[in-house]
């Protein structure tokens, strides 16, 4: 706590503070905060985060704030910027024990949530608060989605989650996991028996890279690993395709299992994940070769394409070379897209050519009282993003109910 207090001290509390204006999604009131905590109203600092973001404490650990708030700290033109993730993370953490929802009274209005990561949380903790009568539909056993089936529990502590679900509970929130909306139940009937819901359904089809021996049983994806890495026997040689948040959350459960070696293999020199997590990861023993690019699996391991590339990211005049490497796992790592099991059952929903739901501007579907946010919408973003889309999306959503 100590180092924390001299770290808020550099704080300029700066009148136009670039690091919430600029920096942060949800434009997270940084210098107040800072201020708050200086003054050890330890609480004030921590309602004001929450009320906010709810998902406050969940960013505080997981956002890449060196892209974010500190990469827009004026102190980091010179230095070092304030480290207002560690800052956010200690008041949001003390704060989560004791949040104070604010409910008020029941309007009788109802909507339904088909799924409950960061926006479905956030959305169900906005509408239950504004005396919504929300009801979450989620496909998996519990709620979280990427939270909790995606980024792994060495990073992101699942009592959070866990309290997440008590508090949705404590706002009237009804919770039916299990439920895979499109399949279990219809988008149609729902919609007829709410006045409004919401689709916060991510992006959960694994990306195929569309190359031989994608379907041999020691391929698996990112997706499947993930949900329950215990689930896998992985040993001897384990390698790891893609380079954004989920190959290096592979890489880093790969290592802790009974594997001899983690490569991480990217197809060209840039490597997407934030800086700090390829840091752990290569702390943790994963070795990364950039540069190359998959073009076979078979039993013993992956044929490569292997080509050198300049700092612009552009290949260099050398011609490539067809090399292979053995592996005794291979996990696809590379991204993920629409199961298209919503759009499936309801043929009229306005989709794009990747499958993305189209909304407009008050983030309505093309059916009336059918809003959507978060991936399912804009595709692969962040949890500040989901936060953000999710703040907007009720907003829109009371309107509506107002009229
Ligand atoms: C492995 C991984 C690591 C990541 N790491 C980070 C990170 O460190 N920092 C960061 O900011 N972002 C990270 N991201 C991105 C971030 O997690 C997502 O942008 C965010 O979770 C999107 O939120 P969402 O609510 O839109 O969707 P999701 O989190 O995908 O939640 C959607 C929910 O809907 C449920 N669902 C889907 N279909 C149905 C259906 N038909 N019926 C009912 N329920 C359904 C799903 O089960 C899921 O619970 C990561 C992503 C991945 C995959
Ligand atoms: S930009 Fe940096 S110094 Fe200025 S208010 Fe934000 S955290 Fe403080």
């Amino acid at each position: 706590m100590n180092g924390l207090i001299e770290e808020a001290k550099r704080c300029l509390n700066c009148k136009v503070p670039f690091c919430k204006n600029k920096g942060c999604p949800v434009h997270t009131s940084i210098p107040g905060m800072i201020q708050a905590y200086l003054q050890e109203d330890f609480d004030a600092a921590g309602k004001m985060l929450f009320d906010n973001n709810p998902l406050s404490v969940v960013c505080g650990t997981v956002c890449d704030q060196r892209k974010q708030c500190e990469g827009s700290c004026v102190r980091g033109i010179k230095g070092e910027p304030v480290s207002i993730g560690k800052i956010e993370r200690a008041i949001s953490r003390a704060y989560f024990d004791h949040v104070e929802l604010n409910c008020k009274e029941k309007t009788g209005k109802h909507v339904a949530i088909i799924g409950s990561g960061p926006c479905g949380i956030t959305a169900g903790l906005l509408l239950g608060q504004a005396g919504i009568d929300v009801t979450l539909y989620e496909s998996q056993e519990d709620i979280g989605g990427v939270l909790r089936y995606g980024i792994p529990d060495f990073r992101l502590d699942r009592e959070i989650i866990d309290g997440y679900r008590a508090y949705l509970e404590k706002c009237g929130v009804t919770v039916c996991c299990n439920i895979k909306v499109g399949e279990d139940l219809s988008l149609k009937q729902i919609r007829e028996e709410n006045d409004a819901v919401i689709l916060a359904n991510g992006l959960w089809q694994p990306k195929k890279l569309g190359i031989p021996g994608e379907n041999l049983d020691h391929v698996i994806t990112s997706v499947d690993y993930l949900k329950n890495p215990k689930a896998y026997d992985l040993c001897g040689e384990v390698i790891v395709i893609g380079a954004g948040n989920a190959a290096m959350d592979v890489s880093r459960c790969a290592v802790r299992s009974n594997a001899e070696s983690v490569v991480n293999y990217v197809r060209t020199n840039r490597i997407k994940a934030s800086a700090h997590e390829v840091a752990f990861a290569k702390a943790e023993g994963v070795r990364i070769e950039q540069g190359k690019a998959p073009i076979e699996f078979t039993e013993e391991g992956v044929w490569f394409n292997c080509s050198e590339y300049d700092e612009n990211n552009e290949k260099t005049d050398k011609p490539s070379e067809k090399k292979f490497y053995h592996a005794d796992w291979i996990i696809v790592a590379i991204s993920q897209e629409s199961d298209g099991i919503i759009k499936k059952d309801c043929s009229e929903l306005l989709v794009d050519d990747w499958g993305l739901i189209v909304t407009n501007e008050e983030k309505m579907t093309n059916i009336e009282g059918v809003f959507a946010c978060g991936d399912a919408v804009t595709g692969p973003k962040t949890v500040v993003h989901a936060v953000a889309a999710a703040k907007e999306t009720v907003s829109s959503v009371l309107k509506y109910l107002s009229e």
